[in-house]
């Protein structure tokens, strides 16, 4: 690829060893992992071993891991799975910063007839406890309930605390769905020692392979899961079709390098954002960071250039810069998107917002021409 990539928040490049790892399977692994035969049993244990390494990012067990094409399935199928329309009433909460594919099926469900609550953030993205605590005590009041929360924000960066997400759950019968595609691999996670009921993880996201996703079903939650898709038995019919061999192993490749290289990784990310903020500023360019100051994604800046239209800016640094205007899945809409408006920021303070996303093999020298470029497009 020509030009510096800095828009790793919307896909990353496959590791070079996930890469080596997918290849013989994509080769020769051709077996359906559902066949009974030899081969078949042999595509079955990678996959299994994919689920392991899978399983092990985030403190969970291989037989919780339900494999899907990507977040965008997983959030689909765990919010329609959760809240079908089996039920007397249901209610669902969801944050004013989600993803489109949790926003999409949230008013999606609104239409066929599931009350819905809205989890306000402030300035920083944070959500506030004491209307969460609020929605949550409504949320008893509904047969079948749900709390879907994004965990670290695509758009700003914004990490949520989980233990206050679990906490706010714990012990009443409202479930809770985490969207944790950016956050997986490069923050720490633990569903034993921080419960939730479904958590969401995209493969592209931490350097496998596009295309493949899953999602962590806790032990009860999955029982009452229904199917998006129906088919074939594989996955306990709750994601019928067959496995791609090669991607499971590429994403089971990819959580493995995550897991082991979790704290460099992201020193490195911290270390080259503190670069690039302070090039900037050594140029004087007026900016804002977006996000919450005291916990944020590491390698993700979302930059309001005070003086500038994104816009124009990114149009100038086209082939040279690879990033984004605020996130890569609002990119096609016109006006600022919903996050940049729940954090309170108006039309023309939205029109100066870029997102950029440092990755593994980001440099310093990557750093100091991006920062080089943009100065230099934004005056
Ligand atoms: N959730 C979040 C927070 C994301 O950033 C993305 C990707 N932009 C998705 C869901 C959708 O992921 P996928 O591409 O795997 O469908």
């Amino acid at each position: 690829m020509t030009g510096i990539y800095l828009d790793h928040n919307a896909s990353c490049p496959p590791d070079p060893v996930v890469v080596d790892a997918m290849l013989p399977w994509l080769r020769d692994g051709h077996a359906n992992p559902h066949s009974p035969h030899a081969a078949g049993r042999r595509a079955m244990r990678a996959v299994e071993d994919a689920a392991r390494s899978i399983a092990d990012l985030i403190g969970a067990n291989e037989q919780d891991i339900v494999f899907c094409s990507g977040a965008t399935e997983a959030n689909n199928t765990i919010m329609r799975g959760v809240l079908h329309a089996g039920w007397a009433s249901r209610g669902l909460a969801t944050s004013t910063i989600e993803h489109k594919s949790v926003d999409a099926v949230a008013h999606l469900l609104a239409g066929d007839g599931v009350e819905c609550f809205s989890l306000p953030v402030d300035r920083n993205g944070v959500l506030r406890p004491a209307q969460l605590e609020a929605v949550s005590e409504r949320l008893q009041s509904f047969e079948a309930s749900l709390v879907s929360v994004v965990h670290g924000n695509n758009e700003i960066g914004t990490v949520q605390n989980l233990s206050t997400l679990s906490l706010a759950v714990a012990g009443t019968s409202t479930q809770l769905h985490v969207d944790a595609s950016q956050s997986a691999g490069i923050v720490p996670i633990d569903v034993q020692q921080t419960p939730v009921d479904f958590l969401v993880l995209s493969s592209h996201k931490l350097y496998g392979p596009q295309g493949i996703g899953a999602f962590y079903a806790a032990p009860g939650a999955r029982d009452q899961l229904q199917p998006l898709l129906y088919g074939g038995d594989q996955q306990q019919s709750l994601r019928p079709g067959t496995i791609a061999v090669f991607l499971a192993v590429g994403f089971g490749e990819a959580c493995r390098l995550a897991k082991m290289r979790r704290d460099s990784h992201s020193q490195h990310l911290n270390s080259m954002t503190e670069l690039f903020l302070s090039l900037l500023q050594e140029h004087n360019l007026e900016f804002e960071v977006l996000g919450s100051p005291h916990y944020r994604l590491p390698g993700l800046i979302s930059l309001r250039l005070l003086q500038s239209d994104s816009e124009k800016v990114l149009n100038r640094l086209d082939g040279q810069v690879h990033a984004s205007p605020s996130s890569a899945c609002t990119a096609g809409t016109f006006g600022p998107s919903h996050v940049l408006t729940a954090i309170g920021l108006n039309d023309s303070e939205a029109q100066g917002v870029i997102r950029l996303g440092f990755g593994r093999t980001t440099t310093a020298a990557d750093v100091v021409a991006a920062a080089r470029h943009l100065v230099s497009a934004a005056q």
